[in-house]
């Protein structure tokens, strides 16, 4: 074969794989809100206190930065919500509710959703324990918050989490708006609630995330990355658009950057039409206004 052939056959190759993954989303183009909502805004909160650091084997101190979110920067983030009318969404693991069951109890009984965020922060392999560790988080987030969560945000697999009775996962970047994932025929079709890195504390602040090396600490000024945040919440309100703010109670339960949010969020409630929905909210108005075209839709 020649090198122009086996180009023009690698090429082939990777346009069919493009239009088979092109083929498993559906987008909301036409996003529209309830009348006199000109943009949603979700608040999500990552609760992973330290397990996630101890998966990547951290040293105690700053494992104990994880312990942080859930002694102070849980009941921090939940105050300020509270103190702003905002329902906001707290994902996580269902191992949280052994080592922290008073504040997955208080983010529901304060009017939060409380959503699926991994067993212990990973998706096992084996479809078998996979299934088994969703199970177990569905189980233990249901007893502890009082109410079974419809929400996630994992790797999950989309037929698992829909035969658990989820109605969306917040994981995806694909596009600033809600958008539908399916396999490809319009099965197994599930509501993805998008949010991205750059609208995500822990790339800002978080000292020693993922393991980094002391050449790539974070130590961002907040008043800097609110800036940053009201820009990008400013472009979407002007179309109408939607914003997923993701932190961590263990990054932004600082007391700085609870004073800096505090200002963000105020600044934001200046506009008119600004809607703080849970993401339980957010898929529902999705699901009911904008549901899927392909297959037999949400099943
Ligand atoms: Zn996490």
């Amino acid at each position: 074969m020649s090198m122009t052939d086996q180009l023009s056959q690698e090429i082939a190759a990777l346009e069919a794989a493009a239009r088979d993954t092109d083929a498993c989303y559906e987008f909301i183009d036409d996003l529209a809100y309830p009348p006199g909502v000109q943009m949603a805004v979700n608040f999500t909160a990552d609760f992973d206190a330290m397990l996630l650091r101890r998966l990547l084997k951290e040293p105690p101190m700053q494992l104990s930065q994880g312990e942080f979110g859930g002694r102070v920067g849980i009941w921090r983030l939940i105050e300020l919500f509270n103190s702003h009318d905002i329902t906001a969404t707290v994902f996580t693991p269902g191992r949280i509710c052994e080592l922290y069951p008073k504040a997955v109890a208080a983010a529901t009984a304060n009017g939060h959703e409380v959503a699926d965020h991994m067993w212990e922060h990973q998706v096992p392999k084996d479809r078998q324990l996979e299934a088994d560790h969703l199970a177990r988080s569905t189980k233990a987030l249901t007893e502890t918050a009082g109410k079974r969560p419809v929400g996630t945000r994992s790797w999950h697999s989309q037929d698992l989490l829909l035969a658990e009775g989820y109605i969306y996962n917040s994981h995806g970047t694909a596009h600033h708006h809600p958008y539908y994932r399916h396999d490809g025929n319009g099965e197994n079709c599930l509501l993805n609630i998008p949010f991205h890195y750059a609208i995500d504390d822990a790339m800002f602040f978080s000292f020693a995330w993922l393991a980094s090396e002391n050449a790539a600490q974070r130590v961002t000024e907040p008043g800097r990355v609110m800036d940053m945040w009201w820009d990008a919440f400013l472009q979407q309100y002007r179309q109408g658009g939607y914003l997923n703010i993701c932190l961590h109670p263990f990054v932004s339960g600082r007391a700085m950057r609870i004073e800096a949010l505090d200002k963000l969020i105020s600044r934001m409630k200046t506009l008119p039409g600004v809607w703080f929905p849970s993401c339980e909210e957010m898929a529902r108005h999705c699901l009911e206004y904008h549901p899927p075209r392909a297959g037999e839709g949400g099943k």
